[in-house]
């Protein structure tokens, strides 16, 4: 890697022109370790776009740790509803909750400490100890690793542990470290506009003269594609129940089964959020939600058959799940009194601020309110 002067001359150049052409974020703005820590988890896997206005409506509502720690889950839930990733939200509200008990609500400054708290890994504490603290630790993640891997020319699958330690090793020898934070974020910035992962902009490049894949002609071959997981197909029905007033019924979030294969499906079905009534397909969708209500739901009103209404399906991707939801519209009576479940008029369902509820979830109510029926039954 660069040395002496070069490395010098390395870090002037890309430091100048982060600061020179950053984008304006809402997280760069502050130098506060909950605000750089939210933006953080919540950016994992997820666009900046879509991140900027739920980062500002949760921060809205939950100021501070103190206040994200004293919340209700099903609250922290309903600002992440939409999101994705339900993990990270629960995470979070449960390191708040450590470290308003253990270190006085200040997120803390040892990185050993940062990385015992839930959903906090290297790459994450490294990012927050530098930007909010000036702590001297390098961060390494896809765009990073991608840069690097540009920069040294490295052949060959990125996540292989050996290759990964090599590249945190450069990373290392990079930082700068009079501004580290604003360094992680540069090499970030880099990665994530210009050494894009497809036709790297390397005329625009403030660091051109140093990238040996570049140089070599190969930024447009490295890093090496991954051999991507194989996709797997998922299909779900839902019943959307309606009664005469226009409301639903959505069921809790469910408990996890301790059998972890068990938990992933549990997962992949509901999100464990709040949720109609859901089952996953082996064959023909409406007989066996039918088969679900009737057996599961509703004992207690009618073994009745029941009128399933198909509306348009909801499509959503996973990691490697390939998620096709069927909702179908079921117009009754009255709504089943189901133990912990609620009745809600469907129409709540539409806005971002109501319960939290998965996306799919959020599509099928959509769908069904836009249905003719569905808005004869509200009249
Ligand atoms: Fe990436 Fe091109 Fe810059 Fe190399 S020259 S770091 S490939 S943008």
């Amino acid at each position: 890697m660069l040395k002496g002067r070069e490395l010098g001359t390395f870090r002037q150049q890309l430091l100048a022109w982060f600061r020179q052409y950053q984008r304006d974020l809402p997280w760069r703005r502050t130098k506060d370790p909950y605000r750089i820590w939210l933006s953080e988890i919540m950016l994992q896997q997820t666009r900046v776009a879509a991140v900027v206005p739920y980062y500002e409506r949760f921060l809205e509502r939950f100021p501070d740790i103190h206040a994200l720690a004293a919340a209700p889950q099903d609250e922290v839930l309903r600002l992440w509803s939409g999101l994705g990733y339900y993990s990270r939200a629960r995470n979070l509200q449960r390191a708040a909750q450590e470290i308003v008990a253990k270190h006085g609500g200040i997120f803390p400054r040892a990185e050993k400490d940062a990385l015992k708290l839930p959903g906090i890994g290297s790459y994450t504490a490294a990012a927050i100890l530098s930007i909010a603290y000036g702590a001297k630790h390098a961060v390494l993640d896809g765009n990073v690793a991608r840069v690097l891997a540009r920069l040294r020319a490295v052949q060959g699958d990125l996540r292989d542990a050996k290759r990964w330690q090599s590249l945190q090793k450069s990373a290392n020898a990079l930082l700068d470290p009079q501004s580290p934070g604003d360094w992680n974020q540069a090499m970030m910035e880099l990665g994530a506009t210009l050494c894009a992962p497809q036709a790297p902009q390397c005329l625009l490049c403030p660091v051109a003269q140093f990238c040996q894949a570049r140089k070599l002609g190969l930024a447009d071959l490295l890093p090496a594609r991954r051999k991507k997981r194989a996709t797997e197909k998922i299909a779900l029905a839902a019943a959307v129940l309606l009664d005469p007033r226009g409301h639903t019924l959505l069921l809790p979030p469910p408990t996890l089964p301790k059998n972890k294969a068990e938990h992933a499906r549990v997962s992949v079905l509901v999100s464990k959020l709040w949720h109609f009534p859901t089952i996953a397909v082996r064959t023909d969708p409406a007989v066996e939600l039918q088969a679900h209500l009737n057996d599961i739901l509703l004992p207690s009103v009618t073994k009745l058959s029941l009128r399933l209404e198909l509306l348009p399906a909801a499509r959503h991707t996973v990691t490697h799940h390939a998620i096709t939801l069927q909702p179908f519209r079921v117009s009754v009576t009255q709504l089943p009194r189901l133990p912990g479940a609620k009745t809600i008029p469907l129409s709540d369902l539409t806005s971002p601020s109501s319960l939290a509820i998965s996306n799919l979830t959020r599509k099928a109510a959509r769908a069904a309110l836009a249905s003719p029926a569905a808005l004869s039954a509200r009249a």
